[in-house]
């Protein structure tokens, strides 16, 4: 019988701290709950002492999630542990997930810290965070650059004062497969206790090895691997849980291990990942990118329309890919279009679905037809709304090659209108500008790009704008619409509606990022 293997998921921590991925807290209950939904076993909600966004979102996802065990974080420090408790202990199986560095490298430059004081920190820490909470993890961070008896003396002393999960995070991505295997295997024999606890395996890609390392470490006994969608995190990102899972479901006889995870809700995972970060995997990215499943060469086409096993060692629909199928035109009623968005797994309640109706019914009379993606793009979209402190009224744009580009933006906030004009370079600078002089920010464009959801000449566009306060924060807005300009300002107020709720609401300052 396969043993099992518990996937951590820690999109919403290490995740979220990389460039361009930070969500605000809507976004991060809306993917916490899809977590739950693909059957994720553990979800590291974030680094509760980091801010106060941070610790917000972790007890909200703590408190909504009815399945998944809910982690928070914490440095083997006091302050930590409790805050980490406060957020996570509202969930159904609350986990506190404290780290400490073990190399020396570590030790000296970043701790100031000698050895037995680390051992003394790590012990006493495990010891305080056992008090409040069964369901404790400890992290050596740098464990593979850490000196094997030293980390292992650690091991025991904190598994002895009742850690459940130990962790062994390959924290700069320095190892490779052969040797993880080789360092999982020694350290159980070093440290002979690990055998009464889940050992797990944090990777990360700096050279392209965190899936394969991951892997190893499974063989090697690992009961856990701590992983992220689409692989987001840190530098090159964490291990890709996609690669994991699949790898394990399609090897399964060779790993003799697998997850409980529900592998056809991977689409769906990333596909709302990327449209909540505005973060694309490239399209040779293995399992969801793209091309993943597009045989081009004509042999592999002819041999796979004979018999699919030819060339394919995984089918689409295992990981939830379904084909472009036309569902709805714009005779379909508010019914059938509720029942198409809960088949796509969607869940919206009646307020989102009046608004996403109304926008499918909008693009129903522009657009010949509708698809699934279509369809997809309008819900996510919507299942992630925040706020609309501003909404656009109308728009007038004058643009041509031999005269300079202005726009007039009409805009509402709490009843009142504001209009502006704006001259600018081409159409879309100008609608911009316009908008910032109604927002009254200064507001720098990072970043700024539009695709279409569908194939055809009256396919759905797809803007994404990141935006970036005078005191450096970003946050990412995404319009759609059959206008391409339409959708490029719906991106920009969408963003600035994003930056407006996330001051309100205080979930702005992050403070501390972890580098585990
Ligand atoms: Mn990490």
């Amino acid at each position: 019988m396969a043993r099992s293997v518990r996937i951590f998921d820690t999109t919403l921590r290490d995740g979220e701290q990389s460039p361009g991925c930070s969500m605000n807290l809507k976004e991060k209950i809306k993917m916490a709950k899809q977590l739950e939904r693909m059957r994720v076993d553990i979800i590291e909600a974030g680094f509760a002492i980091s801010s106060q966004g941070d610790f917000i979102s972790v007890k909200t996802i703590a408190e909504t999630l009815k399945e998944c065990t809910v982690a928070s974080l914490a440095r083997a420090d006091e302050n930590d542990i409790d805050r980490a408790w406060e957020a996570v202990k509202g969930a159904v199986d609350p986990r506190i997930h404290l780290f400490i560095a073990t190399s020396s490298l570590h030790m000296e430059h970043k701790l100031r810290m000698k050895p037995d004081d680390v051992y003394e920190r790590a012990v006493a820490m495990t010891a305080k965070a056992v008090k409040y909470c069964a369901n404790v993890e400890f992290s050596a961070e740098d464990s593979t650059r850490s000196d094997m008896p030293f980390l292992a003396r650690v091991l025991e002393g904190v598994i002895a004062a009742g850690a459940t999960t130990i962790n062994l995070p390959d924290t700069v991505g320095y190892t490779t497969p052969d040797e993880h295997y080789e360092f999982f295997m020694k350290i159980r024999e070093l440290a002979p206790s690990l055998e009464k606890v889940t050992l797990s395996s944090h990777c990360h890609n700096d050279l392209g090895l965190a899936v394969a390392n991951s892997l190893a470490a499974v063989r090697a006994g690992a009961g856990q691997v701590e992983c992220t969608v689409n692989g987001i995190g840190e530098r090159a990102g964490n291990a890709a849980m996609e690669e994991i899972v699949m790898a394990l479901h399609t090897r399964k006889p060779f790993y003799g291990a697998e997850t409980r995870i529900a592998a056809n809700e991977i689409v769906r995972s990333s596909g709302l990942l990327t449209r909540i970060t505005g973060v694309k995997v490239q399209p040779n990215k293995a399992i969801v990118g793209e091309n993943a499943f597009a045989h081009e060469a004509g042999i592999h086409q002819h041999g796979v329309m004979q018999d699919r096993r030819t060339y394919e060692i995984m089918t689409p629909e295992s990981i939830g890919l379904s084909k472009n199928n036309l569902v709805l035109g714009k005779h379909s009623g508010k019914h059938a279009f509720r029942d198409r968005v809960k088949t796509l797994g969607y869940e919206l309640n009646d307020a989102e679905i009046e608004i996403a109706f109304g926008k499918f019914k909008a693009l129903a009379d522009k657009k010949k037809t509708v698809y699934d993606r279509d369809i997809e793009a309008i819900v996510a979209k919507e299942a992630v709304q925040v706020p609309r402190t501003y909404k656009l009224e109308s728009f007038v744009i004058n643009s041509g090659n031999t005269i300079t580009s202005t726009a007039v933006i009409r805009m509402t906030r709490d009843g009142k209108t504001f209009e502006k004009v704006s001259r600018g370079e081409g159409p879309v600078d100008a609608a911009f500008k316009a908008i910032e002089k109604i927002v009254g920010r200064e507001l720098a464009l990072e970043d700024y790009r539009i695709e279409s959801v569908t194939e055809g000449e009256d396919a759905l566009g797809d803007a994404r704008v990141r935006i970036k306060t005078a005191e450096g924060s970003e946050f990412s807005g995404r319009g759609l619409s059959t206008d391409v300009i339409e959708a490029g300002i719906h991106a920009y107020v969408n963003a600035v509606n994003k930056m407006l709720y996330a001051e309100r609401e205080g979930l702005d300052s992050k403070k501390i990022s972890a580098t585990l």
